[in-house]
C-alpha cells in the first residue's frame, strides 16, 4: 500500500508533468507559428515525453492501491521573445523540476517509501539528462544567434528528433 502522503505528492507531480507537457506544446505551437517547423517539432516530441512522465506517476498509484487524483493544470504562457528565449525557458523549467524530483526522493526517504525511492531514481537520473539536453540546446541556439541561415540548419537539426518509447513501456503502449 502507498503511504497517502506519496500519494497526494505524486498526484502534485502527475499535474506538474502535464505542464510541462503544455508547455512545451505550447513552445511547439509557437515556433511552428513563427515558422520555425523543427524546433516546433522538437517540442511535440518533449511534449510527449512529459505525458509519459505523468503516466509513470499514475501507474505508479494504482499499482500500489492508490488513487490518482487529476489536479488542474494551469495555462502555459504562449508567446516568447525568440529561439533562445524559448529555450532558455525551458531549461528554467527543467530545473525547476528537478527541484520538484529532489523534494519527493527526500519525503519517501522520510516515509521509508522504498518502492517510491526505486520509482523516483528514474526520474532523478532522467532530470540530469533534461537539464543536460536543455543547457546544450541554449548554447546551440546562442551560437547561431540570429544568423538565417545557421538557424535555418538548426531547426532541421531539431526537426529530426523521433519519439523513443521509454526502457520502461508506459501502460497501454507498445514498443514496436
Ligand atoms: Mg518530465
Amino acid at each position: 500500500m502507498i503511504p497517502d502522503k506519496i500519494t497526494k505528492a505524486f498526484n502534485e507531480q502527475i499535474m506538474h508533468e502535464f505542464y510541462s507537457s503544455y508547455l512545451y506544446l505550447s513552445m511547439a505551437a509557437w515556433f511552428e507559428t513563427e515558422g520555425h517547423e523543427g524546433m516546433g517539432r522538437y517540442m511535440r516530441v518533449q511534449a510527449i515525453e512529459e505525458m509519459s512522465h505523468a503516466m509513470k506517476f499514475f501507474d505508479h498509484i494504482l499499482e500500489r492501491g492508490g488513487e490518482p487524483e487529476l489536479l488542474a493544470i494551469e495555462k502555459p504562457q504562449v508567446k516568447w521573445d525568440s529561439p533562445l528565449a524559448a529555450f532558455e525557458n525551458a531549461l528554467a523549467h527543467e530545473q525547476f523540476i528537478s527541484g520538484l524530483i529532489n523534494d519527493l526522493m527526500t519525503l519517501s526517504i522520510a516515509e521509508n517509501d522504498h518502492a517510491s525511492r526505486t520509482m523516483l531514481q528514474y526520474f532523478v537520473d532522467e532530470q540530469v539528462e533534461e537539464e543536460d539536453t536543455a543547457s546544450k540546446s541554449v548554447y546551440r541556439v546562442k551560437m547561431v544567434g540570429d544568423g538565417g541561415q545557421g538557424l535555418l540548419m538548426l531547426d532541421r537539426e531539431f526537426g529530426s528528433r523521433v519519439f523513443k518509447i521509454p526502457p520502461t513501456p508506459v501502460l497501454g503502449t507498445e514498443a514496436e
